[in-house]
């Protein structure tokens, strides 16, 4: 049996066409609850951190417990929630207040106050699948050596509301809230990197690196194998969700999307284990091979 494990926001979902409401809101919720500036202020001030962002993406990173769990520029939402990150660590009376607002914080106070912006307003977003998506999703599940789960950052109820949307014709699992960006400095397991050896950092370029550091997410890897089934992934962005398939040597799919970066879909294109796919439509092509 095969358990196509397809990611959730990004993948089956344009959320390119959502990022803009999901930064707005969360502009809002900074302003009048969280810090208490002028929503206006915050604005700018996003703008002009994304672009400062964007000119050099791989200096900016999404950083939990101080290891790198993905550069901003490798998707909409990532770009959003590094920005805001830096938005709020680099400005002394911002942080000071969401250290106030998240004095016990599980990472530290900004990484739990942007994922608290992103879990209340994720759920508050609209469907937004992509058109493909669908039809993915039926193709895998009357395949009958195939069963799809899908891949969620997001918590799960958020995603079975949306898939139940879709009234698709049979079961759908849902591995939600899987924390892949759950980042461990003292998690000890070392991976076969190529070029390398055994080791913990995946250098991918002069000026990137990857950390394979994430037990929450290889623990849902194991797990979902655990009942002897073979694995592959499927999604839009690399360091979170495909990094760490590809190093336990289960094939990982990078959907291209208008915002994946092109040192994403080098480093997948070149992994043995890696195929990108230029369309998620190409999946039910490509996964005869397996
Ligand atoms: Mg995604």
């Amino acid at each position: 049996m095969l358990k196509v494990i397809v990611d959730f926001d990004g993948t089956l979902t344009a959320e390119e066409t959502q990022v803009g409401e999901l930064a707005a809101m969360s502009l809002t919720t900074l302003a009048t609850e969280i810090i208490d500036a002028p929503r206006k202020q915050l604005a700018s001030e996003y703008e002009a951190t994304r672009a400062r962002l964007m000119a050099r993406p791989q200096r900016y990173c999404w950083v939990v417990n101080g290891l790198v769990a993905s550069y901003c520029d490798e998707g909409a939402f990532i770009l959003n929630t590094t920005t805001l990150q830096v938005m709020l660590r680099d400005n002394p009376y911002y942080l000071r207040r969401v250290s106030e607002r998240f004095p016990v914080a599980e990472y530290d106070p900004v990484v739990d106050c942007t994922n608290y912006l992103f879990h209340r307003h994720t759920a508050d977003l609209g469907i937004a699948f992509r058109p493909c998506a669908r039809e993915v999703l039926v193709s895998l599940i009357e395949r009958p050596d195939v069963h799809p789960v899908i891949l969620t950052n997001s918590l799960g109820d958020k995603v079975r509301r949306h898939i139940d949307a879709l009234g698709l014709p049979g079961d759908v699992a849902i591995l939600g809230d899987t924390r892949q960006y759950e980042m461990a400095p003292e998690w000890t397991r070392h991976f076969d990197v190529p070029g390398v050896g055994e080791a913990q950092i995946w250098p991918i370029s002069d000026v990137r690196t990857i950390d394979l550091r994430r037990p929450a997410y290889y623990r849902a890897l194991v797990d979902a194998r655990s009942d002897g089934a073979s694995l592959a992934v499927v999604a839009d962005t690399f360091s979170l969700p495909g990094a760490l398939p590809l190093m336990m040597g289960i094939p990982f799919y990078l959907c291209r999307t208008p915002y994946t970066p092109d040192w994403c879909v080098e480093v997948v294109g070149d992994h043995p284990c890696g195929v990108v796919l230029n369309d998620l439509a190409e999946l039910l092509g490509v996964l005869s091979l397996c």
